[in-house]
C-alpha cells in the first residue's frame, strides 16, 4: 500500500503545523511520499509567501534587487527552522535562493521558490531525502505537461526510496527554465506524484475536512459531502468550490487512484472520498452539492432559421478563438445561441471587438450582450435517476423571487446551470440549497 500526501500552504504556515504534518506522516507507515505547498497564512491578513514571491519578482524587475518582500519571506524560514529547531543552514539556502532570484528572474523562478523551500525544510524535518520538482516534472514545447517525461523520471527517482518529499506547484518547461502551474497547482503535483508512485491513495491534506454541500461563506454550516465521484468533482470544483485544484484529477483519473481529503487540523475527521467515476455507488442523493461563480458575460445571437445555417456555431468560434477567448457555455435555442464568457476573459474593450467582428461574421438579427452574470451548478449522478429534479430547481428559484436568465443542462444529466444576476446570486444559491438539503 502505497499512500501520497500533498500538504497545503496552511499545513505548512509554520513550525507548530509542520510538526502536526510529521505526526500525520508518521502515524502511518503507507504514507510515503509527501509533496508541499509554500507556506501560507497563519491568520487572516497574513501573507502567503507565494505572494511575497510575486512581489519580490516585481521590486527584481522594477529595482534589480529583491527587496522588503524577499526580507519577509526570510524571516518566516527563519521562524519555521528555529520553531522546529532543526540543525540546517538556512542562512546559507536563503542567501543562495536571493542569488538565484536575481540570475533566473522570471516570475514563475521566484514565486516556486516558496515550495522549494518548505520542501527541503520538510526533507529535513522527516529526515528522507528531497526531490526537487524541477528535475522531475517536465512541460513541453506546448506549455501543458510532458506526461511520458515526467512520469518517467519522477518514477525514476521514487524507486528506491522508501520515502520523499517533492516541492509542489512547479517543474521545467523545454528550455530548461522553471514553470508553475496556475495558482493551488501543488494539488496537481500531488496528483502527479501520485500516478507515478502507482499509488492506491492520494491524500490531500488541507485546513477543512473535505467538501461541503455548499459555499459555507453563504450558506451556514452546509452539508460535508462523504463521497464525490470524479466527475462530479470536476464540475463543482471547476464552478469554484476551492477545496482541491480543479484539474489534479487528471494524473490519477487515467490511472484510477482514488482522492481523499482530509484536514490536517482535525485528522480524525472522515473527509471528503472522490472515486473513480467507474467505482462510484450512488449516495441515495439527488443532488451531490452546489457551487457557483460570478461575473460571467453572455453574448446573446438570434437569427431566424439558425437552426438550419451550417457553419454558424464555427464562423462565431472563430473570432473567440482569434482573440483567444475560451467560452464556458453554449446554451441553444432553435434560433438562438448563446456564449457564456468568463467576464475576465474581455478586459479592455476587448468585448466590442468581438461583438463586432461576430456581426460581421454571421450577420444575426440581433446580437445581445448580457454582463455581470452569475452561474450555479446543480451537480449529481443522482439527478438522472430521479423525475422532478429541475421543476423542484426553478420552483425553489421562483419562490425567492428570482429571475432565472440562462439555463444550460449538460447531456451527461450529472449537472444543470443556471444563470441569474450576480445580485440574486447568493440568494439563489440558499434557496437551492435549502430545497435539496434542509
Ligand atoms: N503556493 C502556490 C499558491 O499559493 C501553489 C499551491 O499552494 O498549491 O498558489
Amino acid at each position: 500500500m502505497i499512500k501520497v500526501c500533498k500538504f497545503g500552504g496552511t499545513s505548512m504556515a509554520d513550525g507548530i503545523t509542520m510538526l502536526r504534518v510529521r505526526k500525520i506522516l508518521d502515524s502511518d507507515a503507507t504514507r510515503r511520499y509527501v509533496v508541499v505547498s509554500a507556506p501560507g497564512k497563519r491568520f487572516s491578513g497574513d501573507a502567503k509567501v507565494t505572494d511575497l514571491l510575486y512581489e519580490t519578482y516585481d521590486n527584481v524587475a522594477m529595482s534589480g534587487d529583491t527587496g522588503e518582500a524577499f526580507e519577509k519571506i526570510c524571516d518566516r524560514f527563519r521562524g519555521i527552522v528555529s520553531e522546529l529547531g532543526l540543525e540546517m543552514d538556512i542562512e546559507t539556502l536563503l542567501s543562495e535562493t536571493r542569488a538565484a532570484i536575481l540570475a533566473e528572474a522570471t516570475p514563475d523562478f521566484c514565486a516556486s521558490r516558496g515550495e522549494y523551500l518548505s520542501a527541503r525544510i520538510m526533507a529535513e524535518l522527516w529526515n528522507v531525502p528531497f526531490i526537487d520538482a524541477r528535475d522531475v516534472v517536465k512541460f513541453g514545447a506546448d506549455g501543458r505537461l510532458d506526461s511520458e517525461r515526467t512520469y518517467s523520471l519522477l518514477g525514476a527517482a521514487l524507486k528506491g526510496k522508501k520515502r520523499a518529499v517533492v516541492s509542489g506547484f512547479y517543474g521545467e518547461d523545454e528550455n530548461g527554465k522553471v514553470k508553475t502551474f496556475s495558482r493551488g497547482g501543488s494539488d496537481i503535483s500531488g496528483a502527479i506524484v501520485a500516478r507515478a508512485a502507482g499509488a492506491d491513495l492520494y491524500e490531500n491534506w488541507t485546513d477543512v475536512s473535505g467538501f461541503l454541500a455548499c459555499d459555507p461563506r453563504i450558506v451556514e454550516n452546509p452539508m460535508p459531502i462523504r463521497a464525490l465521484s470524479y466527475k462530479e468533482l470536476r464540475e463543482l470544483s471547476y464552478m469554484g468550490a476551492n477545496v482541491l485544484h480543479s484539474e489534479s484529477i487528471f494524473p490519477v483519473r487515467e490511472a484510477d487512484i482514488p482522492i481523499r481529503i482530509k484536514n490536517t487540523f482535525r485528522p480524525e475527521d472522515e473527509g471528503t472520498e472522490i472515486v473513480p467515476t467507474s467505482r462510484y455507488t450512488y449516495s441515495g442523493k439527488r443532488v451531490t452539492g452546489i457551487a457557483g461563480k460570478k461575473n460571467f458575460t453572455v453574448i446573446f445571437l438570434e437569427k431566424s432559421l439558425l437552426n438550419a445555417e451550417i457553419g454558424f456555431t464555427y464562423r462565431v468560434l472563430k473570432v473567440l478563438l482569434k482573440h483567444n477567448i475560451s467560452f464556458e457555455h453554449i446554451p441553444t435555442g432553435i434560433d438562438t445561441m448563446s456564449f457564456v464568457i468568463d467576464g475576465a476573459e474581455m478586459k479592455n474593450g476587448v468585448l466590442d471587438v468581438v461583438c463586432e467582428e461576430i456581426r460581421e461574421a454571421v450577420h444575426p438579427d440581433s446580437l445581445r450582450v448580457i454582463s455581470d452574470i452569475a452561474l450555479i451548478a446543480v451537480v449529481g449522478h443522482g439527478m438522472a435517476r430521479s423525475v422532478g429534479t429541475s421543476a423542484r430547481l426553478f420552483e425553489a428559484i421562483a419562490r425567492a423571487g428570482v429571475n432565472v436568465r440562462m439555463i444550460d443542462q449538460g447531456s451527461s444529466e450529472l449537472n444543470i446551470i443556471v444563470g441569474v444576476d450576480n445580485d440574486s446570486y447568493e440568494r439563489t444559491l440558499k434557496a437551492v440549497y435549502e430545497e435539496f438539503f434542509e
